[in-house]
């Protein structure tokens, strides 16, 4: 998977050296800041680092919270998720004694340093072609399954979208940012659908994607591990169909879609989908929560029984359609097989009827001297034994009489 945020975009900061990473390439730019790829010269390796833009943390308070959270985050490992190493804070001035190769940082300060998932968003793989169906449930289960991990840990993600999730090169699935999103202010962006968006009203924070946001989340509400559930059902909606589930011309629009419109239905967008699915993605999108899977677990486990019916029915149609295809060679071979035994059961009855039944008649025949109907019976029964001792001692009492 080829990923155009993989391909070179221009930034001061490339080519420089910070802390101990060597800044590679520009990978994206988000409502909190951007990431780059970089090379971690001590571990040699390549890792993804997320700057936070230098306005994103204003208080003591939320570098506090942000160490605390990014502490959480960084101390659990799964296969789907981007693992989160560690926090760390560039220098923000040039400092000439450290060479030309440091670079002066005079907007960004805090940065996150992440596992670097080659690949491509989720975003980017929905919109380049329709995902087959085996695909998705294998994503969603992957992705299911890390929300099942960190909800253990009572980590909420908070922005779960299609471009928080990357297919990487062995097409599995890893959720970015966990447990991110609630840790900085963001860029107010509060008409673009498809940014991260932060609305301060008088007492409540809005802050979240709005196409992927739970109506909970629209309204400022805290956050629980059933808006998480919420976002899923809005991103594997948009798996299944290549459609967002909620539309709007803006950022507030596709808010009011969440909070009082209903989807349109998966069957008109991709028919012959499993119930069990379109059943799945409708719990997920209930606007009140407490009508929503729980957690993460109880999602997974759902799709997990729903994958194994779909793997149990597919094994018995692919026995039916391999079947259809032998059932014509197999009857053809059964009737040869029939016929020939047939015949061969056929010819043994006979030469049984000739030497049991045959023979004592012939010799009934000649003792009785109706030589011409003995010498039709012989005929008959040389036709199967013809080189029964019996018959042929028969023949010579025959051919005495006849001659
Ligand atoms: P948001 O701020 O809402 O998360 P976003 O996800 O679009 O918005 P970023 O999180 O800043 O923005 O990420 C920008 C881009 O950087 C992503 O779309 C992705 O292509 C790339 N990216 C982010 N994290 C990684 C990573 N760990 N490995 C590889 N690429 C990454
Ligand atoms: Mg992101």
């Amino acid at each position: 998977l080829q990923s155009p945020s993989t391909w070179r975009i221009p930034d001061p900061l490339i080519g420089t050296t910070i802390s101990h990473y060597e800044l590679v390439e520009k990978l994206g730019e988000g409502g909190m800041g951007k990431v780059i790829k970089a090379r971690d010269t001590r571990l040699s390796r390549f890792v993804a680092i997320k700057f936070l833009r230098v306005d994103a943390i204003r208080t003591s308070e939320q570098e506090r919270d942000l160490v605390q959270e990014a502490r959480i985050a960084s101390s659990f490992h799964h296969p789907n998720i981007a693992h989160i190493y560690g926090l760390d804070q560039a220098e923000t001035s040039q400092d000439s004694a450290s060479g030309p190769t440091v670079c002066a940082l005079p907007e960004l300060m805090h940065f996150i340093v992440m596992e670097y998932v080659s690949g491509a968003t989720l975003a980017e793989v929905i919109s380049a072609k329709r995902i087959d169906l085996s695909d998705t449930m294998r994503w969603a289960i992957q992705i299911s399954d890390a929300l099942a991990t960190a909800h253990k840990a009572h980590i909420v993600h908070g922005d779960l979208k299609p471009g928080n999730i990357m297919i990487d090169g062995d097409r599995v699935a890893k959720v970015l940012d966990f447990g991110l999103a609630s840790l900085v202010e963001t860029k107010p962006m509060a008409d673009d659908a498809k940014q991260l968006v932060e609305l301060t009203t008088q007492d409540v924070v809005i802050r979240g994607t709005p196409p992927y946001m739970s109506p909970e989340q629209v309204e400022g509400k805290k956050l629980t591990e059933r808006s998480d559930i919420f976002s899923f059902g809005a991103v594997l909606y948009e798996m299944l169909s290549g459609r967002r589930a909620f539309l709007g011309e803006s950022a507030l629009a596709i808010m009011l879609a969440v909070l009082g419109k209903t989807p349109s239905p998966l069957s008109a967008v991709r028919p012959r989908l499993p119930a069990s699915i379109v059943r799945i993605v409708s719990r997920c999108l209930q606007k009140n929560p407490e009508l929503r899977y729980s957690s993460g677990a109880e999602l997974h486990r759902d799709l997990a029984a729903c994958q194994a019916g779909r793997a149990a029915r597919e094994t018995v149609i692919g026995a039916i359609i391999r079947h259809r295809r032998i059932v014509p060679a197999v009857a053809c071979l059964i009737i040869v097989c029939a016929v020939a035994a047939g015949l061969v059961i056929g010819r043994r009855s006979k030469v049984n009827w000739a030497r049991t039944d045959v023979l004592p008649e012939i010799s009934r025949l000649i003792e009785r001297e109706e030589f011409p109907r003995a010498f039709r019976l012989a005929l008959k029964a040389s036709e199967y034994i013809p080189n029964d001792p019996e018959l042929a001692a028969v023949w010579s009492k025959l051919s005495f009489k006849i001659t």
